[in-house]
């Protein structure tokens, strides 16, 4: 039983070892993704802004030829005045004035309007940029660490693996199945010690017969209570 069981305890080590090198690699492969993630959030909310400025812009176009249209107007009637002959028509033309004057006035505030909205939204176009170039410069940074990092537990993946194999393989084939399953589902402890009476596993108290026979008998046995296999500290 003893060397079933030293076969087990280091088993358990390294599958242990492989659980935590696979969560390491698996935090790198997350680390890495998340800078995409990051550039594509950054970058639809400047595609976004793009598009925004883009319409914005067509519309500036078509308040400044609106504008330059009425301001044209108001020269055109202006030009009329020195060659008006009666009172009537020089009031009349006057109001016409007055009301060119008006309709340009409204068109330029508008533009103005429609300026500071530009101006706003390229103010956000520059940070969104900013922001880019700033997970572009960490990614390509850290992108080279993470590179390696994984390329690193990747090795020592494979390492343990081989190791694990070569234990493996002097396991007899039920009780490998048995200590595969309760490492699944007892979250990487299919062992436990056996001390004082209880089991260390799960913290409950074994039947006194069963504690005093894993001290002497040469049979596996598992705990009533959470089913993992149970070993005594050697006497030396
Ligand atoms: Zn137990």
């Amino acid at each position: 039983m003893h060397e079933k069981m030293n076969l087990l305890k280091e088993l358990q080590e390294i599958d242990q070892e492989i659980s935590s090198i696979e969560a390491t690699h698996k935090g790198y492969q997350t680390e890495l993704s998340g800078f995409d993630t990051e550039t594509g959030r950054v970058q639809a909310m400047l595609d976004e802004l793009n598009e925004e400025l883009e319409a914005l812009k067509q519309d500036e176009a078509q308040l400044q030829q609106a504008l330059l249209k009425e301001r044209d107007n108001i020269k055109k009637v202006e030009g009329r005045l020195p060659e008006i002959q009666t009172q009537k028509e020089y009031v009349a033309v006057l109001k016409e004035i007055d009301m060119a004057k008006k309709a340009n006035k409204e068109l330029d505030e508008q533009l103005q309007a429609k300026l500071q909205e530009i101006a706003t939204l390229e103010q956000d176009q520059q940070e969104k940029q900013t922001e880019l170039s700033a997970i572009a410069e960490k990614a390509d940074a850290r992108g080279a660490e993470l590179g390696e990092l994984l390329a690193e537990s990747e090795k020592a993946l494979k390492q343990r693996k081989e190791t694990r194999k070569s234990v493996a393989e002097d396991v007899p084939a039920p009780l490998l199945r048995k200590y595969q399953t309760l490492f699944k589902r007892r979250a990487g402890l299919a062992l436990a010690l056996a001390r004082n009476g209880a089991c260390l596993g799960c913290n409950m108290q074994l039947p006194p017969q069963q504690f005093n026979s894993l001290l002497r008998v040469t049979e596996l046995q598992t705990c009533p209570h959470c089913n993992r296999l149970l070993y005594v500290e050697q006497e030396v």
